[in-house]
C-alpha cells in the first residue's frame, strides 16, 4: 500500500502519521520524499487496514493499495489451479464438467424427465432451482424443500450430483445432502450467508452480482473461503449493460480474466447470460473457447410448459446436439468432458 501526502503536509503531522502506522497498524515504513510528492510506502499484511482511516488524516492525498485485496482467491498465492471434487468429478484443471436441469423444480415428471435425458445427453451434473428468486413475488417461488427431495431422488435414479441455490441461512438444514450449493447473483452480496457457506464443507457455486464488477465477485469468493471453505466456483452468468436484445451481456472476458486473477474453477451460465434459446449453444462454445471449467444450461423437457424461464430452457433434443460440439471443442481446448 502507497500512502500520497498533500504538498501541505507538515513534519510534525507526517510524523504522527507515521507513528500511528507503526505502532497501532503494526506496518513498516518507508518516506519517499520526492521533487514534486511526498509518499509513504507500507511493508506489511495491509490486507486489514481501512484505507477510508488512513484518508481521515489531513495530510494525506490519497492511498492506493499496490495488491488485490483478495488473498485467498488470489493466483499469486496459489499458483495451480484448484480442483474440486463433486462425487468424484472433478472441476478445474483439465475437466469440463457440464450442469445441466430445468431452471426450476416444478414436479416430479418434469424433474426426471429432465434429468434422465440431461444424462443421456452426456450432462455432468443435475441443476434445478427449488428456491426461485423471482422479481415478482406473483411469480412461481419454487417448491422449497419438496424441490430438494425430488432433486435428490433424481440424483439416485441418474447418479448426477445435484446442484442447487439456497436464498436464505434459516434454510441451511435443507442442504445437508445437496452436492453444490449455488449462491445465485441477487444473493452474491449477501455476506451473512457468504460467511455460513465459508463455515460449511460443500462446494459453492457463486454467481456473479447482476451488476457486479470482477473484483466484487472474487471479494465475494474470498467470503466464503476466509472462514475455511475452499472448494468456490465462480459463475460468470451475464451483467446488466444497455442492451436489450439479450437478456444480460456475458462478459466473456470474465472468463479468461478471472482465470488470470484467481486459481478457482470459472462456470459460465449462457441461458441466464442471454435469455434466448438460440444463443446458448454460441455462448457456450465461446465459453469454452475462453477456457471456462464448465457450463451451466438450463433444459427443460417441455419449455413452453415452464413455469420459468421458458425463452431460455433447450429441449433435450437441443442440448444433445449442443454437447456433441461442447464436447469437440473441450476436446481441441484440451479438456474432458467428464462423465466419471
Ligand atoms: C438460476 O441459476 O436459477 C438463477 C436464478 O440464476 P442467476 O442467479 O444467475 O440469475
Ligand atoms: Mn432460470
Amino acid at each position: 500500500m502507497v500512502i500520497i501526502l498533500k504538498n501541505t503536509a507538515a513534519p510534525q503531522q507526517v510524523g504522527e502519521l507515521i507513528r500511528w502506522l507503526e505502532d497501532s497498524c503494526k506496518v513498516k515504513t518507508n518516506l519517499v520524499e520526492g521533487v514534486h510528492s511526498t509518499i509513504i510506502g507500507l511493508i506489511g499484511d495491509t490486507l486489514h487496514m481501512d484505507t477510508e482511516a488512513i484518508m481521515a488524516n489531513d495530510c494525506v492525498e490519497s492511498v492506493q493499495r499496490v495488491q488485490e485485496p483478495y488473498k485467498n482467491a488470489n493466483r499469486k498465492f496459489h499458483p495451480d489451479d484448484t480442483v474440486i471434487d463433486v462425487c468424484s468429478r472433478k472441476i478445474g484443471g483439465n475437466k469440463t464438467q457440464i450442469i445441466a436441469g430445468p431452471c426450476s423444480v416444478e414436479s416430479e415428471k418434469q424433474l426426471m424427465e429432465t434429468a434422465i435425458a440431461c444424462k443421456q445427453a452426456g450432462a455432468t451434473m443435475l441443476r434445478g432451482g427449488a428456491f426461485k428468486p423471482r422479481t415478482s413475488p406473483y411469480s412461481f417461488q419454487g417448491l422449497r424443500e419438496e424441490g430438494i427431495k425430488l432433486l435428490l431422488k433424481a440424483k439416485k435414479e441418474t447418479g448426477l450430483p445435484v446442484v442447487t441455490e439456497i436464498m436464505s441461512l434459516a434454510h441451511m438444514d435443507m442442504f445437508t445432502d445437496v452436492d453444490v450449493i449455488q449462491v445465485g447473483a441477487r444473493n452474491m452480496q449477501n455476506f451473512e450467508l457468504l460467511k455460513e457457506l465459508g463455515r460449511c464443507d460443500k462446494p459453492v457455486l457463486l454467481k456473479r452480482g447482476l451488476s457486479s464488477t470482477l473484483e466484487e465477485l472474487l471479494m465475494s469468493a474470498e467470503y466464503i473461503m476466509s472462514e475455511g471453505n475452499s472448494k468456490v466456483i465462480l459463475c460468470e452468468r451475464g451483467i446488466r449493460t444497455f442492451e436489450t436484445m439479450t437478456r444480460n451481456t456475458l462478459d466473456i472476458s470474465a472468463v479468461a480474466l478471472l482465470k488470470q486473477r484467481s486459481h478457482l474453477p470459472v462456470v459460465v451460465d449462457p441461458s441466464h447470460a442471454t435469455g434466448l434459446v438460440k444463443l446458448v449453444e454460441p455462448m457456450s462454445l465461446a465459453a469454452v473457447a475462453a477456457g471456462c471449467d464448465g457450463l451451466e444450461i438450463e433444459v427443460h423437457c417441455d419449455p413452453k410448459s415452464a413455469l420459468s424461464d421458458g425463452a431460455q430452457q433447450l429441449t433435450p433434443k437441443a442440448f444433445c446436439g449442443v454437447m456433441e460440439k461442447i464436447k469437440a471443442l473441450a476436446g481441441f481446448m484440451g479438456k474432458d468432458v467428464d462423465e466419471a
